[in-house]
């Protein structure tokens, strides 16, 4: 809780000018609360560090992807990283900007593909040949041509989780490394592609600078081969993936980690290319918390469990990667700490926050789920048809509910019983 958006006043947990407390109150938990202030600093550091350099910021979408979050970074300026035709909704609603925006991910259908095209997104970043036909034939089929970069997968180890990378050999996304000049050649042979750039994503929560100057230095080697095959490659694509402190790890800087990149391909001879930056959980992660109210206190013979309100299907990365996420009390009690495991009331023994956590707390205390702003409420779920968390921003010393509470009658509105 060093982080200047959410800190104690008189003992009392508070984002920016606003206590838990009375979020709690007000809102009602589980509740998702990010720090505008937070959220805007982040960017920022991103984009201060761009500054008077060829390179753009474009926002992960899939790390928080509420309208209001979207919001706040388009009006600073922010384009987007969208994987699906969702997410490219979503941006257009919160006011980002098609030609800001640059298409990622797998397996784009031909529909997506086509609303993206007709709609001018900047760049698709593309991962196999059959993508590259498949894209080919829709911009065919509009008489235009699409603007490509491939996701190349570089080879090199980012040291982080093995859920979280996905810069190796073994994993399923981007062109092998081997196979990227040829798979240029055969995009350049086809006629409503125009090649533009490069990139790479290799993992996620990676706390070292080293593997990004790996992969870049692979990609520059292949940038050189590519040009001198008759294409002309604009811009390189880094990729997101910087780590965000939720227990002891010491990620770079963000300014310090961009200028080193950007120095990097400088010194390499290739200053001329815009640089991409993808960031997702770096500008978010530590902008929000799940503030969560204790239901009961069961003890046991061999371990306490703190019994919450919020639970796997709201924040499911314990469960999924065993994350680790701090867990603090609203308010600080002058009482004896016990051992706890943090639990909500889904019917999984996979649903747990957090494991042995010493906390002063008694049934009815509120508890905050730090570093829960990425990967939070978008991979939240209805399992055990529970109604999914509501969502606030906080700014300066106002609360505004950006996301609301749902109902569980919306839950199965879609649904209907047989006839007879
Ligand atoms: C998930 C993803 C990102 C963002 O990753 P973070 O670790 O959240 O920064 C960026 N680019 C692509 C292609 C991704 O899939």
């Amino acid at each position: 809780m060093s982080d200047s958006a959410f800190h104690y006043v008189e003992g009392v947990l508070h984002t920016e000018g606003v206590s838990a407390a009375s979020l709690a109150e007000q809102f009602g938990t589980p509740l998702y609360v990010y720090s505008r202030d937070a959220l805007t600093r982040a960017y920022h550091a991103y984009a201060d560090a761009c500054a008077g350099r060829k390179a753009a910021v474009h926002v992960a979408v899939k790390a928080n992807s509420n309208l209001a979050v979207l919001n706040v970074f388009a009006r600073m300026g922010a384009g987007f990283d969208i994987v699906s035709s969702g997410e490219f909704a979503r941006v257009l609603a919160a006011g980002g900007r098609a030609e800001n925006t640059v298409f990622s991910g797998v397996g784009k259908s031909a529909a997506e593909m086509r609303e993206a095209l007709e709609a001018g997104v900047k760049c698709f970043n593309v991962e196999s040949i059959p993508e590259l036909h498949a894209l080919n034939e829709v911009a065919k089929s509009l008489g235009r041509k699409a603007p490509v970069s491939l996701r190349v997968n570089p080879d090199v180890d980012a040291k982080t989780h093995p859920y979280i990378s996905t810069g190796l050999k073994s994993n399923k996304f981007g062109v092998a490394f081997a196979d990227a000049r040829a798979t240029y050649a055969q995009a350049h042979a086809m006629p409503n592609l125009e090649v533009v750039g490069i990139g790479c994503h290799i993992g996620s929560q990676i706390t070292e600078i080293s593997p990004y100057l790996d992969a870049i230095d692979k990609l520059l080697e292949l940038v050189e081969q590519i040009e001198s095959d008759g294409m002309s490659i604009r811009h390189v694509d880094v990729g997101g993936g910087l780590g965000i402190t939720y227990d002891d790890e010491t990620p770079p800087d963000i300014g310090d980690f961009v200028k080193t990149l950007l120095d990097h391909i400088e010194k390499r001879g290739h200053g001329q290319r815009e640089v991409y930056f993808e960031p997702g959980r770096s500008l978010v992660g530590n902008a929000g918390v799940l503030l969560t109210h204790i239901e009961y206190l069961k003890p046991g013979e061999e371990k306490n469990f703190a019994i919450v309100d919020a639970a796997m299907n709201d924040l499911a990365r314990p469960a999924m990667y065993e994350a680790f996420h701090r867990i603090v009390p609203v308010v600080k009690r002058d009482a004896q700490a016990h051992n706890y495991d943090i639990v909500g009331p889904v019917c999984e023994s996979g649903d747990w926050l957090g494991r042995d956590r010493e906390l002063a707390v008694e049934p009815g205390d509120l508890l905050v789920i730090c570093s829960a702003g990425a990967y939070g409420f978008v991979t939240s779920s209805n399992y055990n048809t529970r109604a999914r968390a509501a969502e606030v921003i906080v700014d300066g010393d106002r609360a505004r509910l950006v996301r609301e509470r749902e109902e569980v009658k919306q839950l199965f509105a879609g649904e209907s019983i047989l006839p007879d």
